[in-house]
């Protein structure tokens, strides 16, 4: 019967797969082991060739501030999903499933994702309905894939910031898109300000299934206007409780410094409401770069795991190596903490290029001048689809991890350590931090 199941639902993801137009091997082997997890009656992979699941093993076994969790497991109880998007580009789309409850984060990171992330929602998503969409910010790589995700799923309640910078058609078909869910679907579309203050029928709490809740965390940015667009980031605290135990989830979009430092003001743990948990699983600010996770912000939340969404290395925003996503600066922040850090997706390839080959052009903006670059093409899964999961059991909350691809620390990725010269001097990609080694 089981294997019936198993058979069906391979059959059913190699169509899908085979309709996409750029989906390596590793997309396929990813999409087979989540649906036969999800066909399966078990709370955890044990088909397909996925290791057995050893749910006493610890992720970290080395690290205090690691949680005592199974790798290669998804539970059933709540599901975050860091999807990888389908191309070389950084962004945001995660989706998150608490008992029959559906939230979609962001829709990045450019509208073709949408290839990618439809069919992988749609293992999960019952009944065709995202209970809660939220756009964190109107930057491209978070919101051109909702137009054609909102032609397949309906909305429920959809956030965002009341203020923007945007005046792109992304964004205006994204505000098109929602408005249309509100007037022929009946969604209910709330800024994050109504929310956090429990305004017009918003709410700052929503209680998503028995056990767990999603927080609508303060930001001084929904109500005062920025310059920089990433700092309108809807900020979000998943918590999953049980009477004597409680795990939490954050999320901050690409929250800049500015945006984390009014943030880390705010939640001074003078009363119960300026008090931020620590955290089991925090979300890398704006993709590991190097303006975000500062330790303002860290030094409250210490976190325990992260996972950085973007495609690992690339020259999308710059050539020099050590501001690539995931960036050195913060590597060097976070391995304070934990070196429990993923990454979706990865370049291809790279070459190292010299500012000649560069030329005059202006197409890769940050390269030094005189000096050597990092170019990259193509795309293929580092991680792969990143799936952090709870179940209670006995009162005690057990966290998964299942990563599409593999389980690989970033610290001990090929690409972090692999050695290149640049300018005559050679280096790894990144520097191991005392933490880390
Ligand atoms: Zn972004």
């Amino acid at each position: 019967m089981k294997f019936k199941k198993i058979i069906f639902s391979c059959l059913a993801v190699l169509g899908l797969g085979m309709s996409l137009t750029s989906c390596d091997i590793n997309d396929i082997k990813g999409f087979i082991k989540d649906v036969v997890d999800e066909s399966s009656d078990d709370s955890y992979i044990t088909e397909g060739g996925v290791p057995t699941p050893t749910p006493t093993d610890p992720i970290n076994p080395g690290n205090n501030n690691q949680p005592v969790s199974a790798d290669n497991i998804i539970y059933d109880d709540f599901q975050i999903h860091f999807m990888a998007l389908g191309n070389d580009k950084a962004g945001d789309s995660v989706y998150i499933k608490a008992g029959d409850t559906d939230i979609l984060i962001d829709a990045g990171s450019r509208s073709g994702s949408s290839a990618t992330t439809i069919p992988y929602m749609q293992q999960y998503v019952k009944d065709n309905k995202l209970e809660f969409v939220i756009a964190t910010h109107g930057d491209q790589d978070h919101i051109e894939a909702f137009p054609k995700i909102l032609e397949t799923f309906d909305a429920g309640i959809i956030i965002r910031n009341q203020y923007s910078n945007k005046t792109t058609s992304g964004f205006t078909k994204m505000l098109t898109a929602f408005q249309s869910q509100v007037d022929n679907k009946g969604a209910k579309a709330y800024f994050a300000n109504e929310c956090y203050d429990n305004e017009n029928g918003a709410q700052r709490i929503y209680q998503l299934s028995d056990n767990v809740t999603m927080e609508i965390i303060y930001n001084y940015y929904y109500w005062n206007t920025s310059s920089d667009e990433n700092n309108y980031s809807v900020c979000t605290m998943f918590t999953y409780k049980t009477d004597t135990d409680e795990k939490h989830f954050f999320l901050t979009g690409d929250l800049e410094k500015e945006g984390e430092e009014k943030l880390a003001e705010f939640y001074d743990g003078s009363t119960d409401e300026k008090t931020l948990p620590e955290v089991d699983l925090f979300k890398a600010g704006h993709h590991g770069s190097k303006t975000s996770s500062n330790d303002c912000l860290l030094d409250i939340i210490k976190p325990k795991m992260c996972v950085v969404s973007c495609c690992c290395g690339t020259d999308e925003y710059t050539g020099i190596t050590d501001n690539q996503f995931p960036t050195q600066a913060f590597i060097d922040r976070i391995a304070k903490w934990t070196d429990a850090v993923y990454v979706t997706s990865i370049y291809d390839t790279f070459t190292i290029e010299t500012a000649q080959a560069k030329g005059n052009s202006s197409d890769k903006t940050g390269v030094a001048v005189g000096g050597n670059y990092i170019h990259t093409s193509g795309f293929k899964m580092m991680n792969g689809n990143v799936i952090v999961s709870c179940k209670a059991e006995d009162d005690e909350i057990k966290l998964g991890l299942y990563c599409s691809n593999n389980s690989t620390k970033l610290k001990d990725s090929e690409w972090f350590n692999t050695v290149i010269t640049l300018d005559g001097v050679e280096r790894p990609m990144r520097n191991k931090p005392s933490n880390w080694q």
